[in-house]
C-alpha cells in the first residue's frame, strides 16, 4: 500500500478514540462544557445507557452563531490561546477535541443561543458531516444531543458494556460532577426517569448526603481549613469530608478527590488519605472521603491525558503532605472516642488462649506437619488446663436452647445429610478448646478442629451448591426493611440484581439512596441486612478477578465467612456435634473456602510416641 494521509473523517474517528471511549465518556464532555460555559443548571438525559441518546442542557453562556461551525473543528476551543495559558486555566476544557470528536462517531444535534444575541443556531451533524445549520429560537444556553454513539465504528460499538453498566458510569460520573460543583443544580435521568438532582445550595454539605445516603454522611467529618504551613511552599488548600474512624469500607473506592474541580485518580494521594487513618482503621479497612484540593494553576499539570483524569503536580510531596495533614487533624480532633464494649468472659478466654491460636495458625499455614512437630501444639501446663476448656457435656437436659435453635437454623440441611458420601470417618465430640477448636476422636486418633473454618467450609458448599443448581437459595424474608445507601452502591447492586437474587438476596431500589431489602440468604438471618448488603457491596464493587473465581464464588465466600461461628464463640455439645456430622460430608472436609485447613489430626501412633510408648 502507498503512504497517503488519511481521509479527514477517518482521522477524526480514530481521534475520537482518545476522547470518546463510552456513553460516560460524552456525558463527561459535554457536562464540563457546561461548566466552563458558567451554566448553574445543567440537566442531563440518558436513554438505554447513553447509547440510544445522551442528551445535555444547560443555562450557560450559549455559543455565538457565527462561532458554531467552528467549534465542531478539531483543535477549536474559546479557553486557551498559547501553551502558558494552561498556567493559568480556570476551565475544565483547552484541548478543543471533544465536540470534534463526538460528532465525528454521533448523529450529534447541537441547539444554543449566546446570552447576547437575538437568535439561535441549530446544528446537526452525522458521524462528522454536517447535514444542516439554521437559525432558530432557542432559550439563552446550550441543548447537546448525542444520539446513536458509535453508529459508524461498530469495533467500537461491540466493546461497549450493557446498559446498566453504563448508566451507572454516568451516574457516578454525574454525581461526582455535583460534589465538585454545589451552586450549580444537577439533574440526571436515565430512560425518562429522574435518578439525580442537586439543588444548587452552594455548599459540600447539602449534595453529600444526596451521594451517599444520609446514614453514612452522619459519620462524615468536616475537613476545616488549615493554615498554610510554610509561605515557601505553594498554597495547598484542603476541604471536604472524610469519614470518621467508626465508619469504613473494604476498598479505596470510596476515596473522591477533586483538584481543582477536576475529578482525579491519584494512587499517591489516595494512599496520603489511608495514611492519616493510620492505626485508627482496622487492618483491610479504608476511610471514605469527598476531598476538594485547590492550589494555583500553575502547580499542576492537567495536559497529561486526553481525558485529564490523571495529573501531574510540581510539588507532589507538598500536595502528598497538606492532604495527610488536613485529614489526620480532622479525624483526630474530631472523631467521637471508640466505643467501649464490655468484655464479655468469652472474649477474655479467647484473648487467654490467642497466643496458642496463633501458634497452631501458623504451624498450620506453614503446612508444616504435625508429625515433625506434635509439641507445637502442646496444651499447656497441667494446672491451668481446666479453666481454658469449656465443659461441653451431651445435652442431658433435653431439647435445645433458643440460642442454639437459631444457630443450628443457620446450619443448613442437605450437607451432611446420609445421602452424601462420607469424607471422614464418623468422629466423637469431645469438647471444645478456647472456644475456638473442637476436640474430636475418631478410629485413627485425636482431631483438633478449628470450628470456623470447618463452618465455613460447610456452608460454603452448600451455598455454592445451592447457586450452582439455581434452586431457590433458603431465604429469610423480611418486613419492609430499608437500607441507606449511597446513590452508586445502589446503581452498582441494580446492575447485579438477578446475580444478587441467585444468591438468595432479593433487593429493590426505592428511591435514590434507599434500598428495600426483601430477602437475604437464610445463612445471614442472624445478621443485620443493612451489615448484610454491605458484605455483598465491596466485591461487587471490586467485580470479578479476570481468570480467577466468579463473583458468584466470590460473594458465596464472604457470605459464608460471615455467617460461620467465631473463634471465641462458645458452643453447645449439639452445636459441635451438628458442625462435625455436616463436615464428615463435606466434599473437601480439610480446608476451609480460603484453603486454610480445617483440622489437626493426630494419630493414635503420633500419641504414642509422644509418650514414649512405642
Ligand atoms: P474545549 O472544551 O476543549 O474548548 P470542545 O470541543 O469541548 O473543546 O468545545 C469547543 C468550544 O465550543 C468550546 O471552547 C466552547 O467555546 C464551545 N462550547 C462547547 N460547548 C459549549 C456549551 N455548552 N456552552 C457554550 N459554549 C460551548
Ligand atoms: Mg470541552
Amino acid at each position: 500500500m502507498t503512504i497517503h494521509i488519511l481521509p479527514e473523517i477517518v482521522a477524526a474517528q480514530i481521534a475520537a478514540g482518545e476522547v470518546v471511549e463510552r456513553p460516560a465518556s460524552v456525558v463527561k464532555e459535554l457536562v464540563e462544557n457546561a461548566i466552563d460555559a458558567s451554566a448553574d443548571h445543567i440537566r442531563i438525559e440518558v436513554e438505554e445507557g447513553g447509547q440510544r441518546l445522551i442528551r445535555v442542557s444547560d443555562n450557560g453562556q450559549g455559543i455565538p452563531s457565527a462561532d458554531v461551525a467552528t467549534a465542531f473543528l478539531r483543535h477549536a476551543t474559546s479557553k486557551i490561546q498559547t501553551l502558558a495559558d494552561l498556567d493559568h486555566l480556570h476551565t475544565l476544557g483547552f484541548r478543543g477535541e471533544a465536540l470534534h470528536s463526538i460528532a465525528s462517531v454521533s448523529r450529534l444535534t447541537l441547539i444554543t443561543r449566546h446570552r447576547d444575541e437575538q437568535a439561535g443556531t441549530r446544528m446537526v451533524i452525522a458521524g462528522g458531516k454536517t447535514q444542516d445549520q439554521r437559525p432558530v429560537g432557542a432559550p439563552a444556553g446550550t441543548v447537546v444531543t448525542v444520539e446513536d454513539l458509535f453508529f459508524n465504528t461498530p469495533a467500537r460499538l461491540k466493546f461497549l458494556k450493557s446498559a446498566t453498566t453504563e448508566r451507572r458510569q454516568i451516574t457516578t460520573l454525574v454525581t461526582n460532577f455535583a460534589l465538585a460543583y454545589p451552586a450549580i443544580q444537577f439533574s440526571l435521568s436515565h430512560d425518562g426517569r429522574e435518578v439525580f438532582r442537586t439543588y444548587g445550595g452552594g455548599k459540600l454539605a447539602d449534595v453529600l448526603p444526596l451521594v451517599l445516603g444520609a446514614e453514612v454522611f452522619r459519620h462524615m467529618l468536616e475537613v476545616a481549613p488549615l493554615p498554610v504551613s510554610r509561605p515557601d511552599l505553594p498554597e495547598i488548600q484542603v476541604s471536604g469530608f472524610v469519614s470518621a474512624p467508626d465508619h469504613h469500607h473494604a476498598n479505596r473506592t470510596q476515596i473522591t478527590l477533586f483538584v481543582n474541580g477536576r475529578l482525579i485518580r491519584d494512587a499517591a494521594l489516595a494512599y496520603a488519605v489511608t495514611q492519616a487513618y493510620h492505626t485508627l482503621l482496622p487492618q483491610g479497612r479504608y476511610p471514605i472521603a469527598v476531598l476538594m484540593i485547590t492550589l494555583p494553576p500553575d502547580e499542576v499539570d492537567v495536559n497529561v491525558h486526553p481525558t485529564k483524569a490523571e495529573v501531574r503536580f510540581r510539588s507532589p510531596d507538598a500536595v502528598f503532605a497538606a492532604v495527610q495533614r488536613a485529614v489526620r487533624s480532622t479525624v483526630i480532633n474530631q472523631a467521637p472516642p471508640p466505643e467501649v464494649r464490655p468484655h464479655s468472659d468469652v472474649q477474655w478466654r479467647s484473648t487467654a488462649w490467642s497466643a496458642r491460636r496463633d501458634l497452631a495458625a501458623v504451624q498450620a499455614d506453614s503446612g508444616e506437619s504435625i508429625r515433625q512437630s506434635p509439641l507445637g501444639l502442646e496444651i499447656d501446663s497441667p494446672g491451668s488446663h481446666g479453666q481454658h476448656m469449656t465443659s461441653a457435656q451431651p445435652d442431658v437436659s433435653g431439647g435445645t436452647s433458643d440460642d442454639e435453635e437459631a444457630f443450628l437454623a443457620g446450619i443448613p440441611e442437605g450437607i451432611g445429610r446420609p445421602s452424601q458420601p462420607r469424607t471422614l470417618p464418623m468422629l466423637r465430640v469431645l469438647g471444645q478448646v478456647g472456644a475456638a477448636y473442637i476436640v474430636a476422636e475418631g478410629p485413627a486418633g485425636l482431631y483438633l478442629i478449628d470450628q470456623h473454618a470447618a463452618h465455613e467450609r460447610i456452608l460454603y458448599e452448600q451455598f455454592l451448591a445451592e447457586a450452582v443448581a439455581r434452586r431457590s437459595i433458603a431465604q429469610q424474608t423480611l418486613d419492609s426493611v430499608t437500607v441507606e445507601l449511597p446513590l452508586r452502591d445502589i446503581a452498582l447492586i441494580e446492575e447485579n440484581l438477578e446475580q444478587l437474587a441467585s444468591l438468595g438476596f432479593e433487593l429493590e431500589p426505592f428511591g435514590a439512596t434507599t434500598l428495600r431489602v426483601r430477602a437475604i440468604p437464610a445463612m445471614l438471618a442472624r445478621t443485620d441486612p443493612a451489615q448484610a448488603v454491605q458484605l455483598v457491596l465491596a466485591d461487587l464493587e471490586a467485580g470479578a478477578p479476570p481468570g480467577q473465581r466468579k463473583l458468584e464464588e466470590i460473594i458465596a465466600l464472604r457470605v459464608c465467612k460471615a455467617a460461620a461461628v467465631k473463634a471465641g464463640q462458645v458452643l453447645s455439645f449439639t452445636e459441635m456435634q451438628a458442625i462435625i456430622r455436616q463436615l464428615e460430608r463435606s466434599q473437601s472436609p480439610h480446608t476451609c473456602p480460603h484453603g486454610r485447613p480445617t483440622m489437626i489430626h493426630i494419630s493414635a501412633e503420633q500419641l504414642a510416641r509422644q509418650f514414649g510408648r512405642t
